[in-house]
Formats: structure tokens, C-alpha cells, sequence
């Protein structure tokens, strides 16, 4: 299969929409297909069961809100994408179990012990094209959910980037490297799910609820996924980092906070923003997680504004 035979198959699914509604159904079943085979996982096909209960937990967390959802529906809709094999389909139709509106329940997939999985054309495409499959999980993620979750979403469905080299910094400079979600969990897990400014730590059910992996040298900059190029922070935080309201001084393993003489306000947040101007940073599991001075140095020259006000 041509790259843009499969890229056409996906525009298929991504440019389905019911009028204002979100139906993120197909493309979160895919993502959880394009997550197994981004791990190297040989067998093409997973059982019903598995996609089922994955599925379900993603529309929960990421689907609109709805009394329940039918994660069956997708399961044997997608065929008709040729973009979704199930090797009993033929037995489940031949036994006249496919009902009026052309769908199969959970309990005739589970008595026919159905599974699910790409077609032979699209896995062996994929399989030997890692870009091909970058390019398909951002597509899809871009046509379906606002960037602020895309790295939730990949975390989720456990999307390896297989065009990511961990240790050469460098080479990030030349290419626009995809973001790694190893990246995300790796500065989450380093800094114990808090952020590292005012140690915020809310979670909704069990998701964290607005704690980032930011990048303190910018990722469009060459500021590599490595850990010590991260801080957990909450999307306050996140937001103050990035645009240059907060950041770093000091030596490693001693770091304070500064804050930006530029802020300006009246409110309570402000207040508090402002107030943790010359704390220390809420330091990493180990040592070795600690901020690199030359990501540091760099925010400090190039997003960091102006004068840190006294603390
Ligand atoms: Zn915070």
C-alpha cells in the first residue's frame, strides 16, 4: 500500500463527522491499534475484549459526555474504512448475527471470540514506515482533539515514537522531532506527579488534572525530551514558564525561583504568581533529574523577560 493510498483511507474516518457532534470513536479505536504496533507488537490482532474495555476507558475520559458508550460500534464499522480486519467476520455474518442497523453486539463478538486489528496491507506499511505511522497518529490526534491533550491521548493509548534517539541532544536541532510521550511520563514520574513550582497535585477520578511535562529549553528550539530539559508543572505554570513570566537562577541542585519584574496585576493569583519569587524549586526524585544549567541559561537569554523582581 502506497503512503497515500493509507492517507486517504484516513482522511476517510477524520473528515466523518455527524454535523457539530464529536464522534472520536473510530479514531481513538485506531489509535489504539497504531499504539500496539508503535510497541513492536507482533501479533496483528488483539482480542475483542481488549479494544473493548481500552476503548471504553478512552470515550470516557476523552469522548463527550454521554450516559454510556458503545464501544462495539466502531469495532465492526471500521471495516467498511478497509482500515479494520476481523477474522471472524465472515462466521459472524454467515450466522446472521449482524443486526438491522448493520451493527454486532459485544456478546456475539465474545461467543465467536472475535478479534480486531489492521489489514495485512496498512500494518506491514506501517510496520516498515515509522514516519508513516508518526504522521498518522498526528493526524489523527490534530483532527479530532485540541493540542493541550494530544500528548495525553498518545500517553494513553501508549504511542511509542519510534523516530525519537534518547540520548544525542543534538541531533534535535536539525529535524522537527515528533513529541515523545516517554517524555511527558518520565518528567511526571521525576517530579512525583506535582508541580514543581507550588506543588499542585489535583487529580479528576485518576487523571492528573492539568500537570504538564514542559520543556524549559522549547522542543521548536532543539530543547531535546530528556528529563533534565523538563519541569512538572501545572498549566499555570506551564503557561507562566513558557511565556516567560517565570524561570530559573542558580546553581543546579540549588535552584530558586524568579519572577518577572514585567507581571503586572491586582488579584489574588498575581499575588501569588508573584510570591514565589526567590523560593527554591520543589527539587526532583534524584539528583540526576535536576534541570541542566544550559537548558536554564537558555530560557533565562531567550524567553525569560526582563529583570527577575526581588524576591
Ligand atoms: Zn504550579
Amino acid at each position: 500500500m502506497t503512503r497515500q493510498r493509507f492517507l486517504e483511507l484516513l482522511d476517510g474516518i477524520t473528515t466523518w463527522k455527524r454535523g457539530d457532534r464529536r464522534a472520536p470513536h473510530k479514531p481513538l479505536l485506531l489509535l489504539l491499534a497504531l499504539g500496539r504496533l508503535s510497541r513492536g507488537e507482533t501479533d496483528r490482532f488483539a482480542p475483542y475484549d481488549w479494544y473493548h474495555d481500552a476503548l471504553l476507558r478512552l470515550l470516557a475520559a476523552y469522548g463527550p459526555w454521554r450516559a454510556s458508550y458503545k464501544p462495539y460500534m466502531p469495532f465492526w464499522r471500521l471495516q467498511r474504512d478497509d482500515l479494520w480486519e476481523i477474522p471472524e467476520a465472515e462466521a459472524i455474518r454467515d450466522a446472521g448475527r449482524v443486526n438491522r442497523g448493520g451493527d454486532v453486539t459485544p456478546r456475539t463478538f465474545r461467543d465467536f471470540g472475535a478479534r480486531g486489528g489492521l489489514p495485512s496491507p496498512v500494518f506491514e506499511r506501517l510496520a516498515s514506515d515509522p514516519e508513516l505511522l508518526e504522521i498518522a497518529a498526528t493526524r489523527i490526534l490534530a483532527g479530532h482533539f485540541p493540542e493541550g491533550l494530544h500528548d495525553e491521548i498518545r500517553d494513553a493509548v501508549r504511542l511509542e515514537s519510534p523516530l525519537l534517539a534518547a540520548e544525542e541532544p543534538e541531533q534535535y536541532t536539525a529535524v522537527r522531532m515528533p513529541r515523545d510521550p516517554a517524555f511527558r511520563r518520565a518528567v511526571i514520574t521525576a517530579y512525583e506527579r506535582r508541580c514543581a513550582v507550588c506543588g499542585f497535585d489535583v487529580r479528576l477520578d485518576d487523571r492528573l488534572l492539568g500537570i504538564e511535562a514542559a520543556h524549559i529549553r522549547w522542543h521548536a528550539y532543539g530543547g531535546p525530551d530528556c528529563v533534565p530539559n523538563g519541569l512538572a508543572l501545572c498549566i499555570l505554570h506551564h503557561r507562566a514558564l513558557d511565556g516567560g513570566a517565570i524561570g530559573l537562577r542558580g546553581a543546579r541542585g540549588s535552584y530558586r525561583l524568579i519572577v518577572s519584574s514585567e507581571l503586572s496585576g491586582g488579584s489574588d493569583a498575581y499575588r501569588q504568581l508573584v510570591g514565589i519569587s526567590g523560593q527554591p524549586l520543589r527539587e526532583p526524585q534524584a539528583p540526576r533529574f535536576l534541570p541542566d544549567p544550559q537548558y536554564v541559561g537558555w530560557h533565562r537569554k531567550e524567553v525569560f523577560r526582563g529583570e527577575p523582581r526581588a524576591a
